[in-house]
């Protein structure tokens, strides 16, 4: 057995068998083979130029009825190339002698194909290089994807341990079967770690050399909680899990009794308590009475899913899906947010040496209009069937709203020319999370119905901090006294307008947070779905007068220190009333 501490991003308990994911899907990784993994190595070379053979011969069968032998005749020449005995016999004595990993060894031979091709002169040759150096491309694909499809046709549920907390490495497999995530390197407020937590899936990273000290099927305890793993676990730690296990559930029980009321103060104020959701398949998670709508539906998440564009008929079924569950509770549908870690396989963007600061979110689609338009109109055709708002990401000026809108007005206009009909009235509303906003914030809000904000992306440009590198994640500072004034300052001109204002980001999930938050003006909080009833049971168990004052003194200190130590004290007492919630020996909810 033997503990290790890393960082928690995810809370929850989760005991089971590791999978060790080994690479981002969309890039050939490579790794060292252990002497005795070498001969497995070349068999799953084999069984993967086998698999891209026969595949080949279907397609050249297919591709021969269609349009005639001669252009299926390709094809046939591609499963000469990897039936060479020549090439093979390459791959697989770099494979023996250099001991790396198949999909490095085809990638190695790929490169002598293409230098030995290069020196030859003349297109037509240079173009041939081209054609013999893919089907092993195809070889390397279907090496990668069998590491996938093996867990994938395995039955149960399993651990997934992965080199990075990417997107990927948590959508890796149905979150039906994943009990917990841990990996090396990731930061706390990335898009994994958010999907992490959006699914409730126990989530524990920074742990180095993690990959080297597992085997696959290995059995591993994840506390999320408190950000320890443990591999191998003894019987005693085995007993010991259990008992939380229990004590948790215990504890979620008491919860989810009142989890279904409003979430009113003490003294008779009402916060709306929203969820945020990545698919539809999200709203199989949590009991819709719970939410009072949902605040952010992160459509990127519908797109990266996929392998080519939606269609609008597509978004508008999945859109009309999540409206009608919601009954007569609002959506606010977010306009795809792509860029960064957020990337479509169909999509290459190109590589950007600050991704962060690049081509992001409406930075894409106010030049890829098209993208905008055909979403927009989907939206607006859900409107229909339920109350949609609609929220723009990544909003840097009063110009992008601007030009946004000129595009929302015409979507409408030829929606209407086309005979659709649409809601007469769609709230628009952009996410304030980058940090130019807060100096034209009276000016936005008289633009737009509502502003909700990324604190998830305006902590990382307010402090100049990646939130998806790991040499920083130390100083991804929700708590600086810095993003606690900038959040204070938005609550003003907030209040100034009598506009809705919401917060999105993953600090709304912390209940002493959601409270000072709720005391600076904020009228609705939008969190994953395991968050929502802890939330309502903080606000159930405030007076907003209390919250106001809470949020004053938190503006009004000026260390890092201080400002947990305030916070701190207001988790604290929540956690006693909890207890005493639970116990019985207090009532259970206010
Ligand atoms: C945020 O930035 O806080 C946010 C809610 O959006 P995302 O995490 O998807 O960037
Ligand atoms: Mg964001």
């Amino acid at each position: 057995m033997a503990l290790i501490q890393g960082l928690s991003v995810s809370p929850g308990l989760g005991l089971g068998p590791v999978h060790v994911v080994r690479a981002r899907l969309d890039a050939a990784p490579t790794w060292t083979l252990r002497s005795g993994e070498v001969n497995a190595e070349v068999q799953r070379l084999n069984e993967a130029i086998a698999r891209v053979i026969d595949v080949l011969g279907v397609r050249q069968t297919e591709v021969a009825k269609a349009v005639g032998e001669q252009d299926a005749g390709i094809l046939g020449v591609h499963q000469m190339i990897l039936q060479d005995p020549g090439a093979r016999e390459q791959v697989d004595r770099t494979i023996r002698e250099e001991r790396i990993n198949a999909e490095a060894a085809v990638e190695r031979l790929i490169d002598r194909l293409k230098e030995t091709m290069g020196r030859l002169e003349g297109d037509s040759v240079r173009g041939y290089a081209a054609d013999i150096s893919e089907p092993w491309h195809a070889v390397i694909a279907a090496l990668m994807r069998s590491d996938q499809e093996t867990i994938t046709q395995a039955e149960g549920r399993v651990v997934i341990a992965a080199a990075e907390l990417t997107p990927e490495a948590v959508t890796f497999l149905p979150r039906h079967r994943v009990i917990a995530v841990v990996t090396e390197a990731g930061g706390r407020f990335s898009h994994g770690a958010v999907l992490a937590r959006s699914f409730g899936v126990p989530c524990v990273v920074g742990i180095p050399n993690l990959l080297a000290r597992l085997e696959q099927n290995m059995p591993v305890l994840v506390d999320g909680d408190n950000g320890a793993v443990t591999l191998a676990p003894d019987e005693a730690s085995e007993g010991e899990f259990e008992l939380r296990l229990a004590q948790r559930s215990v504890r979620e029980a008491a919860l989810a009794l009142h989890a279904t009321e409003p979430a009113v103060t003490l003294d008779g104020e009402t916060v709306s308590v929203l969820v945020n959701l990545e698919s539809v398949r999200d709203l199989e998670m949590f009991e819709h009475g719970r939410c009072d709508g949902v605040g952010l539906l992160r459509t990127e998440f519908l797109y990266m899913e996929r392998t080519v564009f939606p269609s609008e008929e597509e978004q508008y079924r999945l859109y009309r899906r999540m409206v009608d569950a919601m009954e007569d509770r609002y959506v606010v549908i977010r306009t795809l947010d792509i860029g960064g870690d957020k990337q479509l396989p169909y999509f290459k963007t190109p590589r950007e040496n600050n991704p962060a600061l690049g081509w992001r979110g409406i930075r894409i689609t106010l030049e890829w209009q098209d993208l905008l338009r055909v979403q927009l109109r989907a939206i607006m055709r859900a409107s229909l069937h339920g109350e949609v708002r609609v929220l723009l990401p990544m909003i840097t000026s009063l110009e992008e709203v601007r030009a946004v809108r000129a595009i929302f007005d015409e979507t409408r206009q030829q929606l209407s020319v086309q005979g659709y009909d649409v809601a007469p009235d769609i709230p628009v509303g952009v996410m304030i999370e980058i940090p130019s906003m807060l100096w034209v914030l009276d000016e936005v809000l008289d633009m737009v119905d509502f502003v909700s904000v990324g604190t998830n992306d305006l902590v990382q440009y307010l402090l100049a901090v990646d939130r998806d590198n790991v040499f920083v994640s130390s100083l991804y500072e929700p708590f600086h006294p810095a993003v606690i004034r900038a959040l204070g300052a938005i609550g003003d001109a907030v209040r100034r307008s009598g506009k809705s204002a919401c917060v999105c980001g993953e600090m709304a999930g912390d209940e002493a947070v959601a409270v000072m938050l709720a005391g600076m003006g904020f009228d609705s909080l939008s969190v994953a779905p395991n968050f929502l009833s802890v939330l309502k049971f903080a606000v159930r168990r405030t007076t907003m007068a209390d919250a106001r004052l809470l949020a004053d003194s938190v503006r009004a200190v000026s260390t890092i220190e201080e400002v947990r130590a305030r916070l701190d004290e207001v988790r604290e007492r929540f956690r006693v009333e909890m207890q005493g919630a639970v116990s019985g020996a207090a009532p259970a909810d206010g």
